[in-house]
């Protein structure tokens, strides 16, 4: 079979990788950052939010480990600053992890 290849019918089955622990989920229990074209980092902007996601556990846990290890930084590329840690800790269900 040697169609072309440049199709942009690309399946979305990845996984949704947790930046803290490194876990991969399907679906849920998974807080959504996305960096805007613009640069700016935001929490959970939406689905049809343009720019480069990362995902998170829902748990202190992982946002405390994401926090240490700057992955958010990484995995979007840019400078994430410590108020969407915070951000995400309130998020985090109070208890868990
Ligand atoms: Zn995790």
């Amino acid at each position: 079979m040697g169609g072309p290849s440049k199709e942009l019918t690309v399946p979305r089955r990845r996984p949704r990788r947790c930046v803290g622990c490194g876990g991969e989920f399907a679906r849920g229990g998974l807080i959504r950052v996305v960096r805007s074209p613009e640069g700016a980092v935001m929490i959970n902007a939406g689905a049809k939010t343009p720019g480069r996601g990362a995902y998170v556990c829902m748990n202190r846990g992982c946002v405390a480990m994401a926090r240490k290890k700057n992955a958010l930084a990484r995995a979007l590329k840019t400078a994430v600053g410590p108020e969407i840690y915070d951000g995400l800790e309130e998020l985090c269900v109070e208890g868990t992890g």
